[in-house]
């Protein structure tokens, strides 16, 4: 056996990635499986992106680059900061990941000591509390009530705090509820964030373009201005371009973390890919009618999926502000009984038996930090979401 140190030993695999495998096996084994663990647009990258990247391979941009990236994907950035989220950012201050993931991790990375507290509000995306893990600190998580609509309040982020907070991580829209802040919820939190001046805020603004029935995006740095200093705005071209496999994320932030971040990029990636950063710029700074397009398409989803959801006896669905998921409340359905006689007793139970007798992949609330629930991703199509809730249905009926 080898001997594996005690931080990565502490990892858990990303549950829904496992989900998606488990449905992949299943599959593979001749089974008809619905899923709904995707975390990704279902619809292919638009042509212009993807010959942009054929003409940079052919031009011969096939080498290293800057280690934060580009000076046009950097310019592309900061232009778009400024576009779309009223942000001022030189584009120096402007890095360039593989994936927004890495650079969360990176930013952990770059500022986290042992033992240092990272305040994760509840239900939260799989990787942050494992990424702080993996740096030495300390997840602290928050229960974020679904009758707050699963939002964080000043109260709760007050009674956090503590001399060893490093980082409040905020994900607006929300991986998985669907949570929006709004401006006045964001400026509340920052006001408390006033008194605590050691406290970084991580703002992961990824699904900035999924956000419905005409709400508007604000970006928390631009919401925040006396907190620009202290804080690190996430964001990527995967979710709303469907660039998921390019690999690219992107943040700004203070000089000093930022410039961190690429020195600790330079000694372990080098850079993002050549290729998929001529991709990204072809993204930013080409037509955007995809994004509106694709924005009412999901809102069209999101309606049918939350009415079909609310049908159903035993499950409460609340309609989502954003994001592509939903997080419907699955505790009308503890302690009722399968056909096969086994008692479900948790939202992971609830997942195993929509598996075993609907054929219906879903990801437990549990691995989310927040239950009882389950995340159904309406990333796919309206066919997939009818026949998928039919199936949820049939099998919520057969229970005693
Ligand atoms: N942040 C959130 C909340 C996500 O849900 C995801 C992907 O699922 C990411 C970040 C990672 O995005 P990227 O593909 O840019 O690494």
């Amino acid at each position: 056996e080898i001997a594996i140190a005690r931080r990565p030993a502490a990892i858990k695999p990303s549950p829904s990635m496992a989900a998606r495998a488990l449905v992949l096996q299943l599959r593979a084994e001749g089974r008809d499986i619905v899923d709904f663990t995707l975390g990704e647009p279902d619809f292919d990258t638009p042509a212009h992106i993807t010959e942009a990247a054929f003409a940079a391979a052919r031009r011969g941009e096939t080498r290293y680059t800057a280690p934060a990236g580009t000076k046009a994907l950097r310019d592309a950035i900061a232009a778009k900061f400024a576009r779309e989220n009223g942000l001022d950012v030189p584009a120096d201050r402007v890095v360039v990941g593989s994936g927004a993931k890495q650079l969360i991790a990176t930013a952990f990375a770059a500022t986290i000591d042992d033992g240092d507290e990272v305040i994760v509000p509840a239900p939260y995306w799989v990787s942050y509390p494992d990424m702080a893990v993996m740096n030495g600190g300390v997840p602290v998580f928050v229960d974020c009530a679904e009758t707050n609509g699963f939002k964080l309040t000043p109260a709760q982020l007050r009674g956090a705090i503590t001399p060893r907070t490093k980082w409040l991580v905020l994900n607006s829209p929300n991986n998985p509820s669907g949570a929006v802040y709004s401006r006045a919820e964001m400026a509340a939190l920052a006001a408390v964030l006033a008194d605590h001046p050691q406290v970084l805020v991580m703002t992961d603004e990824i699904y900035e373009h999924f956000i419905y029935d005409g709400a508007t995006m604000d970006s928390f740095a631009a919401v925040a201005p006396a907190l620009a200093d202290r804080t690190l705005t996430i964001n990527g071209v995967s979710k709303a371009y469907a660039m998921t496999g390019w690999r690219i994320g992107y943040a700004t932030g203070p000089a000093a973390l930022v410039r961190t971040i690429v020195n600790l990029i330079s000694q372990s990636t080098s850079c993002p890919s050549a290729v998929s950063q001529a991709a990204a710029v072809a993204a930013l700074t080409g037509e955007q009618g995809m994004v509106r397009e694709a924005n009412a398409l999901f809102q069209a989803r999101r309606d049918r999926i939350v009415a079909l959801l609310n049908e159903i006896p035993g499950i409460t669905c609340r309609t989502p502000g954003g994001a592509f998921y939903v997080y419907p409340n699955v505790g009308g359905l503890l302690g009722r009984r399968a056909p096969d006689g086994t008692v479900l007793r948790s939202d992971a139970d609830v997942g195993l038996f929509l598996l075993r007798e609907a054929g219906v992949a879903v990801v437990d609330g549990s691995s989310y930090g927040l239950s009882p629930y389950i995340r159904i991703s309406f990333a796919t199509s309206m066919d997939v979401i009818e026949e998928g809730c039919a199936r949820i249905r049939r099998a919520c009926e057969s229970l005693a």
